[in-house]
Order: C-alpha cells, then sequence, then structure tokens
C-alpha cells in the first residue's frame, strides 16, 4: 500500500484518481475545499500552509506521490484573474516545495500536476505574466492581465497553466528532485467533460468559444479516461519519465501544431 496526497479531490478528475487509487489499495491524503480529509482554502497563503502542513501529518512525512489537481477555470466573471492565479499556480508549487522532503524520504516518489493543452493552444497568453509568476511575483502577474479586459480571466488561466508546467520541468531536473528519486510530470488535457467544464458551457460566450474549438476525436473527454493516464504516471512506467508533458485532448493540440515538435 502506498500512501498518495491528491489535491481537487473532491471533483472531476481528482476525484477520479482518488476513486482508482483506493480502489487499488492505496492510502489517499485528500485535500479540497470542501469533503476532503484536508479541507482548505489554496487560494490562501494560510490554506497552502495549512495544506502542507496537515498532509505531512496525516502521511507521517512520506509521500509516494502526489496529484495536483485543484484548479479554477476561465469563466469570465466567476472568478477574479487573482483567484485562478492563487489556486492554479500557487496552489501547486507551494504544497510541493513544503512536501518535497516528504517525496524524497520513499526514493521513488511521482508527482503529476495538472496542466493544460490551453498551455499550447490558447494565443497571446502574457510572457510577462508567465515570468512574474516563476518569480513569485503575482501582483505583477495581474498587471499584466488588465489590458484583456473581459479576456482576463482566461490569460490569468493559460498564464497559470504555463507558468506551472515551466516550473514542473525546471524542478524536474533539479537534483534536489531528480536525484532524490522524485519524477515530476505533468497531463495537459483538453475539454474534459466535469463540473469545471459544466460551468463553461452553462456561460453562453465561453459555450460559444469551447464548441467551435476544433478536438479532431469529437466530443469532449471522459475525467475517468484521464484519470487512468495519471495513474499510469504514477507507477513504475514513470521511472524514467522526468519533466514530460502529456497531452490528451482528441487531437487539438496536433491539429494546430503538427508541424511544432
Ligand atoms: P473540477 O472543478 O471538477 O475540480 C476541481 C477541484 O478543485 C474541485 O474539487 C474544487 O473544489 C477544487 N478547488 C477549486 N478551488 C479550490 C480552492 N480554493 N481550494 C481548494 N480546492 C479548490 O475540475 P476538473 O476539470 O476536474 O479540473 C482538474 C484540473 O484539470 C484543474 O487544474 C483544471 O484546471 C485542469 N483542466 C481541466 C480541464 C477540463 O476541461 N475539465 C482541461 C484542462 C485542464
Amino acid at each position: 500500500m502506498a500512501v498518495y496526497a491528491v489535491t481537487g479531490s473532491a471533483s472531476g478528475m481528482g476525484a477520479a484518481v482518488v476513486e482508482r487509487l483506493t480502489t487499488a489499495g492505496h492510502r489517499v491524503v485528500t485535500v479540497d475545499i470542501a469533503e476532503a480529509d484536508v479541507v482548505v482554502d489554496l487560494s490562501t497563503s494560510q490554506g497552502r500552509r495549512d495544506a502542507t502542513e496537515k498532509v505531512l501529518a496525516a502521511c507521517g512525512g512520506r509521500l509516494d506521490g502526489a496529484v495536483l489537481a485543484a484548479g479554477l477555470g476561465p469563466a469570465p466573471g466567476r472568478h477574479r484573474p487573482s483567484l485562478i492565479t492563487q489556486v492554479n499556480y500557487f496552489g501547486v508549487v507551494e504544497l510541493l516545495e513544503g512536501w518535497r522532503e516528504a517525496l524524497a524520504a520513499t526514493g521513488e516518489a511521482k508527482v503529476v500536476v495538472f496542466s493544460s493543452n490551453s498551455t499550447t493552444t490558447m494565443p497571446m497568453i502574457p510572457s510577462r505574466a508567465v515570468a512574474a509568476l516563476l518569480e513569485g511575483d503575482a501582483e505583477r502577474a495581474l498587471k499584466a492581465y488588465r489590458i484583456f479586459g473581459k479576456g482576463a480571466p482566461a490569460m490569468a488561466y493559460g498564464a497559470s497553466k504555463v507558468a506551472v508546467t515551466r516550473w514542473v520541468r525546471r524542478r524536474a531536473v533539479e537534483p534536489d528532485w531528480v536525484q532524490a528519486g522524485i519524477r515530476l510530470n505533468a497531463i495537459a488535457p483538453g475539454a474534459v467533460l466535469t463540473p469545471l467544464l459544466e460551468k463553461q458551457l452553462a456561460t453562453p460566450g465561453e459555450a460559444k468559444a469551447i464548441r467551435s474549438f476544433p478536438v479532431p476525436a469529437g466530443g469532449y473527454g471522459d475525467p475517468g479516461l484521464l484519470a487512468d493516464w495519471v495513474i499510469h504516471m504514477l507507477g513504475p512506467a514513470a521511472d524514467f519519465m522526468v519533466g514530460s508533458v502529456v497531452v490528451v485532448d482528441g487531437g487539438t493540440d496536433a491539429w494546430f501544431r503538427a508541424d511544432d515538435w
């Protein structure tokens, strides 16, 4: 039996990962804003500190792996860019920094962070915001979204996912992580039918944009299929997988960027 921490465990893809891990006999310390072992608000510094410490206490300082699935979507008007930034970027990197020693303690830990195919398919993501986030400067990132007006939440979403993906790839090859046996990788889903996507589809402007996006395989992804990929990335198949980004999006990324490789 292995011990995993999963954020965003109460819904969508995080919940599907938890279901698979517990069915396989593993222990999961769940983290979410409600209905979890560790109930915290990851949009606040205090919530992130609590999540870090309570998970460490629950797992006895040893983690076989972690899945960072908590996230807010880009639906306009619903979540301010600052909230998206705090949960999607700082709600991943601060927790992982706090859990590094516990992950190193098992010598072969696997971590999967939820990125998004918006990192490669969304135009105009401000590089200044991405750079600011990687320097830990949320305020500077927020300034870069202002000129986008109603599009600011979408830009905050895209930038948060680009930044978190770059953070994963940078840390993945650093000795503190890779030589400690920690395998840091990311999964980049396309449109997957979870409550997050349902909220966007319930917003007319957003629904139009989502439906006009090319998905060569057709339809939306199933959260369980994405969870199956995450489970694979938590197993020994990932021993030689370091800083990879696995795109599972029905072909959208390939449609836009077949030759961009
Ligand atoms: P979801 O809304 O079903 O689940 C997200 C979970 O995050 C929820 O349980 C929610 O309570 C939790 N969460 C949100 N804010 C929180 C906070 N402040 N503190 C603690 N927990 C919080 O969404 P999902 O579609 O399963 O998304 C999982 C991940 O996949 C997210 O990071 C999302 O950005 C990413 N993603 C989703 C899609 C998609 O189409 N569904 C596409 C690409 C990437």
